[in-house]
């Protein structure tokens, strides 16, 4: 039977909203690498303070029941997976 586990990557950002963009870039890289890395589930923290972290995606659920995977607190329209994927809800387009 599988099990869970966590591996915690360190990198460095001139601000949290640089960390959240680049954090998304990681794990959708190693998502791309390894299927079987649950994009949703992944956590933004700052320096050793884990427990406190955030998600990295945003996580919104659309209309059809997709997953937004956009940036955690990103501005304007959610945005399922794929490129031209479908936008809903709230805000700006951009
Ligand atoms: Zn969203």
């Amino acid at each position: 039977m599988d099990q869970g586990f966590t591996v915690h990557v360190s990198f460095a950002a001139e601000s949290l909203a640089q960390a959240r963009e680049r954090a998304v870039m990681y794990v959708e890289a190693l998502a791309i690498l390894r299927p079987e890395v649950s994009l949703l589930d992944t956590r933004l923290s700052r320096g050793d303070l884990w427990p406190l972290g955030e998600p990295s995606f945003c996580g919104v659920e659309g209309p059809d029941g997709e997953l937004c995977n956009d940036v955690h607190q990103h501005p304007g329209f959610h945005s399922g997976p794929g490129l031209g994927g479908l936008s809903w809800g709230d805000g700006d387009p951009r």
